[in-house]
């Protein structure tokens, strides 16, 4: 590697040979669905889409996953590419990627028995447990036309203009399935012992070769830890990563854990680079450059994995759809100015999951280049924004990258509203990231801030434009006993004003109920910050031998005990987040913390809060009860200003209280701020 000399980051920016072609850094934009590949009338978008990323310097880009054939979707008429009248809607995204000097492959992704559709097949007839589909097994002439099918769809890639194609061989999908024992229990050429297993992955390889000539970027995505019973060894895996080697892979990727998998992967509570070791064990093995993956997500971290020998490149996948320039601002030595991925995934992830467009809480025109457009204002305008939350930070910074003139008003001493209480609770450390940024972007953007200042309804009478972001305060619960001493509400627990007892009951059980727990059970530093802790905590083989990478998890003894309740019927956290809830109570079953649905609250005396659940009175001896029982809206200071006959703009928590995330307040703040 010869190092880059113009920039902090040497080795990220040092050009990767790869004997036909050159790659122009170490960055590749990691495989995401964003929901436009599946229309052909969406590929504009798609393009401005990728245009934008190949713009902001990323080497290499990968698509979202296209099915092979039929049987292969993800979903009814999801993406694919199996007819020649196909190719021609891919070339909008080529050239637009070619134009900006960047290079792309198309990702080849058959679901095998993920595919959410009666269509489904896999290697043997078993149901995957996140699936309500039974799959067909593939017959024999069925796994050749499958083969036939892969290379067919990459010659077609290489017709659209794509420069390779990326094999996606990991997270339990179909080549998965048939490597892993787990779900391959054939017994013919194509099952059996490991070579036979891994037999159908190296002969797609073999012939995507064949068709395509020697000059095509062959990215063969591998599980290095499949993180299920009965996934692949060590011994396995490095006998197949030199089977496709020798078969023609240009780049080996790395593929951390089956969708079914228990062990979360890119979530916020991961570590960064958790999982860079691996690919740092697969590096002195084959020939072909590896890429590092997962939580790879600000410059140092990628820069020490690639300069440590970790991995040949990285791969970055939600850090580019939070910020498209994040090569280009990592390059020039700004990286205060990076929008982080945050890795919360309620807007791409969670919403691929309900079949809606994916984008990005911190960056609401990903996904929607053509559609959120931040264009120079026409006029510029005296505008106030008062509250420094999410909403007001990203209505503030949008109006003034436009050309208003824009003041910031709080009352707190920081910006950043209830991001400061949300970046206290263990393993929501990347909320810090999100500070930093607006901080730098209100510098940036030219925003004057007022903190300490609360406004009232006197106030603001100099501004052509007044929004208010006021956010919310939080809802009092009636019991008797609520205002009991031991009753305290999360804000006063959460930023330190009051310390909680050793038995700890939380009444509500929405989002902050379970933040709260986590607060309450973990003590000193939070394993999100210690890949070595948080492996232990999961059960991850840190040495990466056994079978699907699994030990015995170790769960750290909980700093308390907790009881979370809520009222309404049914299991506590069915709301949460549909690819990060399983992991919040998973954490906190493994706590120890009693979870209750269908509870009353019969009221708090000096032994503790005395409940009835199922028709059985119940005291919970605790020391303290702490009430997240959801918020309000604060609109005192907009009723106001209305009432003095001003009219207001209202944005946030402010607006609307019932449901409201960070991902709504800023998609309502920068929309606002488009149109003014
Ligand atoms: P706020 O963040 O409440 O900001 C309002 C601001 O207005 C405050 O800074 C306040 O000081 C200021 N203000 C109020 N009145 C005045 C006045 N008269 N004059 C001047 N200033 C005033 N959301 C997610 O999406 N994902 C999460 O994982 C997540 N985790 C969370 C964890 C916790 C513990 C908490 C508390 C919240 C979490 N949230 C999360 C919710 C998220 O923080 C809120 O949805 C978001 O902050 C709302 O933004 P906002 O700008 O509307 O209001
Ligand atoms: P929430 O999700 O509305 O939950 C409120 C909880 O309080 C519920 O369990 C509710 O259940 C209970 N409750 C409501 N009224 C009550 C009353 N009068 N007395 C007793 N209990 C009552 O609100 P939140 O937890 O405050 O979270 C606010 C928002 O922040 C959420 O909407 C969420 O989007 C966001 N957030 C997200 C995350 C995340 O990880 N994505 C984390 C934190 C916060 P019952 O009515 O059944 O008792
Ligand atoms: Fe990252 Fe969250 Fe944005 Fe997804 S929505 S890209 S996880 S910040």
């Amino acid at each position: 590697m010869t190092p880059a000399n113009d920039t902090p980051y040497p080795h990220l920016f040092a050009p990767l040979d790869l004997g036909f072609t050159q790659l122009r850094n170490r960055i590749l934009m990691g495989s995401m669905h964003t929901g436009l590949e599946d229309r052909a009338r969406d590929f504009p978008k798609l393009a401005a889409y990728f245009a934008e990323r190949a713009e902001g310097g990323a080497a290499l880009l990968v698509t979202g996953g296209f099915a092979p054939n039929v049987v292969g979707w993800l979903a009814p008429f999801g993406s694919k590419l199996s007819r020649p009248w196909e190719v021609s809607r891919h070339r909008q995204v080529t050239r637009a990627v070619h134009g900006h000097g960047a290079k792309i492959c198309l990702q080849l992704l058959h679901a095998g028995r993920y595919g959410y559709h009666p269509l489904q097949v896999a290697p043997s007839r078993l149901k995957a447990p996140i699936n309500r589909f039974t799959p067909r097994a593939l017959s024999a002439r069925g796994v050749e036309r499958h083969i036939a099918d892969y290379a067919r769809a990459a010659r077609l890639a290489r017709d659209a203009g794509y420069d390779g194609v990326e094999v996606m061989g990991s997270e339990g999908y179909l080549i998965n399935e048939f490597i892993a024992p787990r779900t391959n229990r054939r017994e013919d050429a194509w099952g059996g012992d490991a070579a036979r297993r891994m037999r159908f992955a190296v002969e797609i390889v073999r012939r995507i070769r064949e068709a395509c000539g020697p000059d095509f970027i062959l990215i063969y995505r591998l599980s290095l830890l499949d993180l299920v019973e009965d996934g692949s060894n060590w011994e396995e895996i490095l006998q197949q990563a030199r089977a496709i080697e020798a078969a023609g892979a240009t780049l080996i990727n790395s593929g951390i854990g089956w969708h079914e998998a228990r062990v979360p992967t890119i979530a916020t509570s991961v570590p960064r680079a958790a999982f860079a070791g691996v690919t740092a064990k697969l590096r002195p093995h084959v020939g072909v450059p590896v890429i590092a993956v997962n939580r790879i997500n600000m410059p140092d971290v990628a820069e020490r994995v690639l300069a440590d020998g970790q991995a040949d490149m990285v791969s970055l996948a939600r850090p580019l759809l939070a910020d498209p320039q994040w090569p280009a601002k990592a390059r020039a030595g700004r990286p205060d100015a990076i929008n982080t991925c945050i890795a919360c995934n309620q807007a791409c992830l969670d919403r691929i999951f309900v079949n809606q467009r994916a984008t990005c809480l911190v960056n609401p025109r990903a996904a929607h280049e053509t559609e959120l457009v931040y264009r120079p204002a026409a006029a510029r305008k005296r505008v106030a924004v008062v509250g420094a939350g999410p909403a007001g930070l990203a209505c503030a910074t949008v109006a003034a990258e436009r050309g208003h003139r824009v003041t910031l008003f709080d009352a707190a001493r920081e910006v950043g509203g209830q991001f400061n209480v949300a970046k206290r609770i263990p393993g929501k450390e990347e909320f810090h990231e999100t500070l930093r940024y607006f901080r730098h972007r209100l510098a940036d953007t030219g925003v004057e801030l007022r903190l300490g200042t609360r406004i009232d309804a006197t106030a603001l009478t100099e501004f052509d434009e007044v929004v208010v972001a006021t956010g919310i305060t939080p809802r009092k619960a009636a019991f008797p006993g609520a205002d009991h001493p031991m009753v305290v509400g999360y804000l006063d627990l959460l930023l330190g004003r009051v310390e909680a007892a050793d038995t700890v009951a939380v009444i509500g059980a929405g989002g902050i109920g379970f933040d709260v727990g986590e607060f309450l059970v973990h003590a000193g530093p939070s394993p999100a910050l210690d890949s070595a802790r948080w492996m232990a905590e999961w059960g991850v083989d840190a040495r990466f031998e056994s079978r699907g990478a699994l030990a015995d998890a170790r769960p750290e003894p909980p700093a308390r005990k907790v009881w979370l309740l809520q009222r309404s019927p049914g299991r506590p956290g069915a709301r949460l987040g549909k690819t990060t809830g399983w992991i919040h109570r998973a954490t906190l079953r493994a706590k120890g913390v009693q979870m209750l649905g269908g509870v009353e609250y019969l009221g708090v005396d000096d032994h503790g809060l005395r409940i009835r659940v199922e028709g059985r009175e119940q005291l919970l001896e605790v020391g303290t009860v702490v009430v997240c029982a959801g918020q309000e809206p604060e609109r005192s200071l907009a009723d106001a200003l209305r009432a003095a006959g001003r009219e207001v703009h209202v944005i946030g928590g402010a607006d609307v209280a019932a449901e409201l995330d960070a991902r709504r307040a800023i998609d309502q703040g920068s929309r606002l701020a488009a149109a003014l």
